[in-house]
């Protein structure tokens, strides 16, 4: 067993090149259908071992990953910013707002699965009722590259908090950030594999779909969780689906247009707009639409991509992904929209932020994840339009409402998972809520409570403390019992 617990045997490789300077950053093994499956094992063997510790040693474990990481955060984020091209400091607070869930997954696991007694009704007197959360086994935590620590830990930490093992597959772009994690918690539980690491390419996680796994945590597109569901349903293996968005902004007459507008530049263009909870597009009350628009322009007017060290936007970390944001706009401009910042001129990889306006709402601009530092802005007549075209999507991740007097209540007329009010980008770092959405965003919970249950079967156990009074499942009951029961019955719910 090598110090990472690396199942090490595949010949076939590939490289990661720097999305900024194209340069070579690392080597992996693409690993198979037969190493997918011994690391499931090796999991198997160390889950036996981990579920076995109590939740306060599981927790006491989770605490000191999450203080080496804070020890080393520079290097992780040196290794992050080589792979994704993300700024330094963007990198660093990735990493370090994924830290506060390391800890709350510990602390609270206890509390959210540990046994609780349930009530029983009349009928059922006789009984101690109780239920426990178990952990599910062996989980595959299958990731992105945008947010490569953030993202994968929301499922992983959760997951191990929980007491299951680990085999955690990387995206191709960020293997070498996978693999720092797992070399990481190895040193903190250096006495079984508890997180291996895969690398590889789609066909690698497909193979983790198919090696035996008791649960499959994706973090991807909608296009490949439809892929992966499939291969999941040959085995009955379930699934949790984080995927895409295309998320709002909507700003009221009575928004704080200058927050509004930082905002909104902050969802939109922060790592290059590559953010599953990433603003899309916007929606202004007309009685403030010029005036907001003066202010996000200038803000966003302000901001370069680039990929040297002054630039607060790194470049697109996937080259085919450039295509897709190219098209978006240029096609935009086509059917008569305008761009008051950037366009279509796009250098490389580097994409500057854009903002358009003038949009048809059936342009790919609007309704397909455009997943580039763009932003489209229209006017509405009022909340009501701007809820009604909000909802108007296959997606529904997340929204943010900037709105003094009515945020709440706009909020709860928003049909997506998650919604920031007057702020964004602020639920992922509350580890208490869950994370997820609903429609093409994907299904299931990270994060919280929910995400804790996620990786675990609900063990509900009813205990026969005495004789029932009545004798109901027996082939001896008499038609005096049944007349009984439908007294009881009449009594307790019949006059409704
Ligand atoms: P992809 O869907 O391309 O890939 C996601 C992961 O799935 C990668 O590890 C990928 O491996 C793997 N994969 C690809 N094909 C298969 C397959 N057939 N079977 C199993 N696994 C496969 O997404 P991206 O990596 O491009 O991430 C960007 C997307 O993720 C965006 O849509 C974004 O919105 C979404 N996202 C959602 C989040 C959420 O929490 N809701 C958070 C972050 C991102 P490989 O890279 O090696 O091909």
């Amino acid at each position: 067993m090598t110090a990472t617990h690396e199942i090490t045997t595949a010949t076939a490789t590939f490289d990661v090149h720097s999305p900024g300077t194209g340069e070579v950053v690392g080597t992996y093994p693409i690993q198979t259908q037969e190493e997918a499956v011994a690391a499931v094992d090796h999991a198997r063997e160390a889950f036996g071992w981990w579920c076995e510790l109590t939740y306060a040693q599981r927790a006491e474990r989770l605490s000191k990953f999450a203080g080496l990481i804070v020890r080393r955060l520079e290097q992780l984020a040196a290794l992050i910013h080589d792979e994704t091209g993300k700024p330094y400091s963007d990198a660093s607070l990735e990493a370090a707002l994924a830290i506060e869930h390391l800890v709350w997954a510990g602390k609270n696991a206890r509390k959210v699965l540990g046994r609780k007694s349930s009530r029983v009704g009349l009928l059922s007197i006789n009984n101690a009722a109780s239920v426990e959360h178990k952990p599910l086994g062996v989980i595959g935590v299958i990731g992105p590259w945008n947010y490569p620590v953030f993202t994968p830990l929301g499922s992983i930490v959760y997951a191990l908090a929980a007491g299951n093992a680990v085999v955690f597959k990387p995206s191709e772009f960020t293997p070498g950030v996978g693999r720092w994690l797992v070399d990481m918690f190895a040193q903190i539980v250096p006495e079984r594999p508890v997180l291996q690491l895969l690398t590889g390419d789609g066909s690698t996680g497909a193979a983790l779909c198919r090696a035996g796994v008791d649960k499959i945590a994706f973090t991807g597109s909608t296009a490949t969780a439809k892929k992966v569901m499939a291969v999941c349903a040959e085995s009955l293996t379930p699934l949790v689906a984080e995927c895409g968005g295309k998320d709002v902004l909507i700003v009221d007459a009575d928004a704080d247009l200058d927050a509004a507008a930082e905002a909104g530049v902050w969802a939109g263009m922060a790592n290059a707009g590559q953010s599953c909870i990433g603003t899309e597009r916007v929606y202004v009350h007309e009685r403030v639409y010029d005036a907001f628009l003066d202010k996000l322009v200038a803000r966003a007017g302000e901001l370069r991509a680039g990929v040297d060290t002054e630039a607060k936007i790194g470049p697109i970390t996937m080259p085919k992904q450039v295509e897709v944001i190219r098209h978006h706009i240029e096609d935009a401009l086509a059917r008569g929209g305008r761009a008051l910042v950037g366009g279509a001129e796009i250098q490389g990889q580097v994409v500057q932020p854009t903002v358009l306006v003038d949009v048809p709402e059936d342009a790919p601009a609007i309704t397909e994840e455009t997943f580039g530092p763009t932003l489209t802005v229209a006017k509405v007549r009022d909340m009501d339009e701007a809820v009604t075209r909000a909802n108007a999507t296959r997606y529904g991740l997340s929204a943010a409402v900037f709105s003094k007097s009515r945020g709440r209540e706009l909020a709860d007329r928003l049909r997506t998972g998650m919604v920031s009010v007057n702020a964004v980008f602020n639920f992922p770092s509350i580890a208490s809520l869950p994370f997820g959405g609903v429609g093409d965003s994907g299904f299931g919970r990270i994060h919280g409570p929910d995400g804790l249950r996620e990786f675990t079967y609900a063990h509900a156990v009813a205990r026969q403390r005495f004789a029932p009074l009545m004798a109901l499942t027996t082939f001896a009951r008499t038609a005096e019992t049944d007349q009984k029961v439908a007294k009881m019955l009449t009594l307790l719910h019949g006059r409704k």
